[in-house]
């Protein structure tokens, strides 16, 4: 048996949305500027005038930006940079043969779109999430896109622009949904086109990111958020409840689930989750996340099949709140990001742990990673041999082109030996 096949987890049909946001794209395309106009204001209540956000307007919202905020978007911004600036790779060199080396370069992308979702909730914090890392890699041009918003003037939420304000980031543009990947891909009169897309959104932007990608790179096609947590009878319920509804409080797509051995814990979690969602502020949309058939809880005979369980699940963010934590940590193959034992909830992972809360969703973490400043590189090889060290290998060449049948592959090493394999 499949364990993926009887897990809970969320109907995103991305293919259902591409029929949908194709003509936008289109429109976009054709249209540039005029057609973001008319497509804002039919999915966002909003008349622009421009995309493009004022600077004035940016750096109106950093002086108006709460001290509490700053000071916290600072501190993440600090801890963000700390971790992501250890990723950068160095170029280096391999000496293959005397005479014949091969070196890989990273180069970072010319210029990317990030963006900033702000559908049900806005997310300042993914401006660090996105930023920080391009920055980091060296990334020139960074443009960021996010929503605007009816109740602030038809603008980009003021705590995001001040965000990217704190970033030094100059070029906003107030759009959102399929239409704002359009943008990026294609360019309008106010947005030259970039290279590279990363950040999350809704299935729009996912199906957007999918009908676009070749043309430009993305990240992923991120989905609706996903905790699960891997807890044993030491775990606190409360904390556990508290944990599946802060990721709940996403989205009314989002997943939550625990997987557990210990039936105490799951009838306690159950009772913690009800009392905590009755006084939760986004109560609506999180019993929606709890009662779909995304979140449950997953009953199993011990921590060793809890593994098994959370390894093919592949969650977005995973916590393991067990009794050796660390341990058994230690042996989960498949998640997006890891949070180990009672004081590493994800919300830390949200915002200010260090770590990127951009991750794989969907299951995706078993084969992709989250946002990191490997994203916004390309590794390039540069090859560089002596003629000698050509004529070493000529003819492994040669014979390994007779064998595909590309004997021009074979004679472009030959007319530089006057038509002899040499050393033959
Ligand atoms: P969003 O910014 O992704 O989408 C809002 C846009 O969708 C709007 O601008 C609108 O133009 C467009 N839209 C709305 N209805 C439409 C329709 N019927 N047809 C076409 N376009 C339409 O914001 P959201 O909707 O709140 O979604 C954000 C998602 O990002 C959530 O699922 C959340 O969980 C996820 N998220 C993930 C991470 C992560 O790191 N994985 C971080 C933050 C948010």
């Amino acid at each position: 048996m499949d364990l993926r096949d009887v897990l809970p987890r969320a109907e995103f049909d991305v293919e259902a949305a591409l029929e949908k946001v194709r003509p936008i794209c289109e429109d976009v395309r054709h249209r540039g500027v005029a057609a973001l106009i008319e497509i804002t204001e039919r999915f966002d209540g909003v008349r622009l005038e421009t995309t493009r956000v004022p600077q004035e307007r940016i750096d109106a919202a950093l002086v108006g930006l709460d001290p509490k905020v700053r000071a916290a978007l600072e501190e993440s911004i600090r801890r963000a940079r700390l971790v992501h600036r250890e990723q950068r790779r160095t170029d280096h060199t391999t000496q293959v043969v005397p005479g014949g080396t091969v070196s890989e370069r990273w180069v970072p992308v010319d210029r990317v779109g990030l963006y900033v979702p702000g559908g049900l909730a806005v997310y300042p914090s993914s401006v660090v999430m996105n930023v920080v890392p391009a920055q980091e890699a060296g990334v020139e041009g960074i443009a960021v896109t996010s929503p605007p918003q009816k109740a602030f003037g038809g603008s980009v939420h003021p705590t995001i622009l001040a965000a990217c304000a704190l970033l030094g980031v100059t070029e906003v543009y107030a759009a959102g949904g399929a239409q704002a990947i359009a943008m990026f891909a294609y360019g309008t009169e106010e947005c030259r086109p970039v290279n590279l897309v990363t950040g999350p959104g809704n299935i729009y932007v996912a199906a957007a990111k999918r009908l676009l990608k070749g043309r430009i790179g993305i990240d992923a096609e991120a989905g609706p958020t996903e905790i699960a947590v891997l807890a044993d009878d030491s775990a606190s319920a409360r904390e556990v409840a508290a944990d599946l509804i802060s990721q709940a409080e996403h989205d009314p797509m989002a997943a939550s689930v625990l997987v557990t051995d210990s039936v105490a814990l799951a009838e306690a979690v159950e009772l913690e989750l009800k009392e905590q969602v009755a006084r939760t502020k986004h109560r609506e949309r999180v019993t929606t996340a709890l009662g779909g058939k995304q979140s449950g809880i997953v009953l199993v005979d011990d921590v060793e099949q809890g593994l098994a369980v959370v390894n093919a699940y592949a969650a977005e963010h995973l916590e393991i709140q067990t009794r050796d934590a660390r341990a058994v940590a230690a042996r989960v193959r498949n998640a997006g990001a890891i949070f180990i034992g009672p004081f590493a909830p994800v919300s830390l992972g949200d915002y200010a742990a260090g770590s990127n809360h951009v991750l794989p969703t969907g299951g995706c973490a078993c084969h992709s990673s989250g946002l990191s400043v490997q994203s916004f590189l390309r590794g390039i090889h540069v090859v560089d041999y002596s003629r000698e060290a050509l004529a070493g290998v000529a003819a492994h060449v040669v014979n390994l082109a007779d064998a595909e049948d590309l004997p021009g592959h074979g004679d472009a090493i030959l007319a530089r030996f006057d038509w002899t394999v040499p050393g033959q």
